[in-house]
């Protein structure tokens, strides 16, 4: 899951940089509106949180702007101004939600957890199950065979992306995009790395082996043919 922060102030924009990626996502800051605008419209991100005062475009422009061209990404406005207009402007442009500064980061966290469990189509899922390895998205865990396995946010993030897409081959190029950030390189072998680490993980002492490498392809997550 891909996060974009659109914030000015640099403390406020690192805080929430640091402690999204800690829960798990990836996340691209910006601390100007029209870098803001660009952002929205390239990139591929599956939640927007935009400061309202900002210098280019107000946060509020930012929003009309993306809706207008048909960007349907859920948006979580930071407001500084306690004002019921502001709220209601904010939400009758297509904001999902707003939270007025100062708030906590537990309760910024829980409102994009839960943002991006409604944005998702079909039944709200808590869990994805591959096999006997199921991922607890609520709770951040991961279990095969009932045994419960540590992985650190990166890995989360990458097993996360494989069993959303389980039985695709994802290219390393995706995987960067989806699980890095805007500016990796993915030339050097991060990927590789942290696959092979994933895999001990997950994939050892366990059967079947659940991630492949397709050769000049990329990984893929599913249960091997002849099992199914
Ligand atoms: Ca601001």
């Amino acid at each position: 899951m891909k996060i974009l922060i659109v914030e000015d102030e640099p403390k406020a924009g690192d805080y929430l940089r640091q402690g999204l990626r800690e829960a798990g996502y990836v996340v691209d800051l910006v601390d100007n509106g029209t870098d803001g605008l660009h952002q929205g419209l390239e990139g591929d991100h599956d939640l927007l949180i935009l400061d309202v005062m900002l210098p280019g475009l107000n946060g509020w422009e930012i929003l009309k702007r993306l809706r207008s061209k048909g960007r349907e990404m859920p948006v979580l406005f930071l407001t500084a101004r306690d004002q019921v207009e502001d709220r209601v402007k904010g939400l009758e442009l297509g904001a999902d939600d707003y939270l007025v500064k100062p708030f906590s980061f537990a309760e910024l966290l829980a409102r994009v957890r839960i943002i991006l469990r409604r944005g998702r189509s079909g039944p709200e899922a808590t869990s994805i199950q591959v096999a006997d390895l199921e991922l607890d998205l609520l709770r951040r865990r991961v279990t095969r065979s009932g045994k419960r396995i540590d992985l650190t946010a990166k890995e989360f993030g990458l097993l996360e992306l494989l069993m959303r897409r389980q039985g695709e081959v994802l290219p390393r190029s995706l995987i960067a995009s989806q699980v890095w950030d805007v500016n990796f390189d993915s030339d050097t072998n991060v990927i590789e790395v942290a696959m092979r680490r994933l895999r001990a993980k997950i994939d050892e002492g366990f059967e079947p082996r659940l991630i492949q490498t397709v050769r000049g392809m990329g990984y893929v997550l599913e249960v091997p043919e002849a099992l199914r």
